[in-house]
């Protein structure tokens, strides 16, 4: 499932193939996403895409005409193609550039959105308006993160996945960010010092961080015609590692389901 930084690298990647452009075109060759594809999409059809952006897992194209959400839900991914390129199975939408060129929306599981919004979705969107900061900003910090944890008594791996608390920290750098930080995952969110605090918000940071800089060198091409752009692996200290040692302590990771999400932690380095 792409994750904050697989977003983000998929910003970076398309940005500078939309920015500019006016749109010819929108193909919809299948409309039943997680949300039915609105008509109203085609309000865009003739606008300048003004600037390419993320906020959270969504891509926001802003246009002189409104906004459109896109959302890559479990499976889908987006590449920038010649307009003619033949479809494969799962291409949904194309976003068709005066330029020759379309953003291609290929998205197998279909739990993937393409919405619109004639105002600017942040402040305003349903989707968008409740979330909390981005991990990598200043208004993320540790001061905010303790406040905002006090008198919570649920786990701290829930807490930090809560996109109202912040956005993007997905399961697995929750528990990376966990392990590093060496705070076990079922402690209350309230009970922890300001002082574990201050070690876990520059771990979650770096955490992702470095997974949007390795994204960044280990992805495919977004303009390669063929293949999809994969999702990067990563080096995962306890994530997927279950049952086996502790590279710190040598002693067993533990397995746990916390909040239905897969929670693999060290007993004796985590407390
Ligand atoms: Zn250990």
């Amino acid at each position: 499932m792409p994750e904050l930084p697989e977003v983000e690298v998929s910003c970076r990647g398309i940005a500078p193939h939309l920015q500019q452009q006016k749109i010819a075109q929108i193909i919809v060759r299948d409309r039943r996403l997680r949300w039915p594809v609105p008509e109203e999409i085609d309000s865009v059809v003739g606008a300048l895409i003004t600037k390419v952006e993320r906020r959270a897992k969504y891509l926001i194209v802003h246009t002189s005409a409104g906004h459109l959400i896109i959302h890559l839900g479990m499976s889908g991914a987006l590449r920038v193609v010649p307009a003619n390129t033949p479809t494969v199975k799962h291409d949904h939408i194309d976003l068709v550039l005066e330029s020759g060129k379309c953003l291609r929306f290929n998205d197998p599981r279909r739990f993937g959105c393409w919405l619109f919004s004639k105002e600017h979705p942040s402040e305003n969107h349903p989707l968008l308006r409740a979330l909390g900061p981005e991990p990598l900003t200043d208004a993320f910090n540790e001061a905010y993160l303790f406040k905002a944890s006090r008198g919570r008594q649920q786990a701290i791996k829930t807490f930090i996945m809560d996109n109202h608390v912040v956005v993007g920290v997905g399961n697995i750098y929750a528990n990376e960010a966990l392990f590093k930080a060496g705070i076990h995952p079922k402690r209350a969110a309230g009970k922890i010092s300001q002082r574990r605090y201050e070690q876990l918000v520059p771990i979650i940071k770096a955490t992702l961080a470095k997974a949007i800089e390795q994204g960044g060198t280990t992805l495919q091409d977004f303009t390669q015609a063929d293949g999809q752009p994969g999702y990067f692996k990563q080096e995962l200290m306890v994530y997927g590692r279950g049952g086996k040692l502790c590279m710190q302590c040598s002693g067993r990771l533990k397995e746990i389901r916390l909040g239905q999400r897969s929670t693999v932690y060290c007993p004796s380095c985590q407390r």
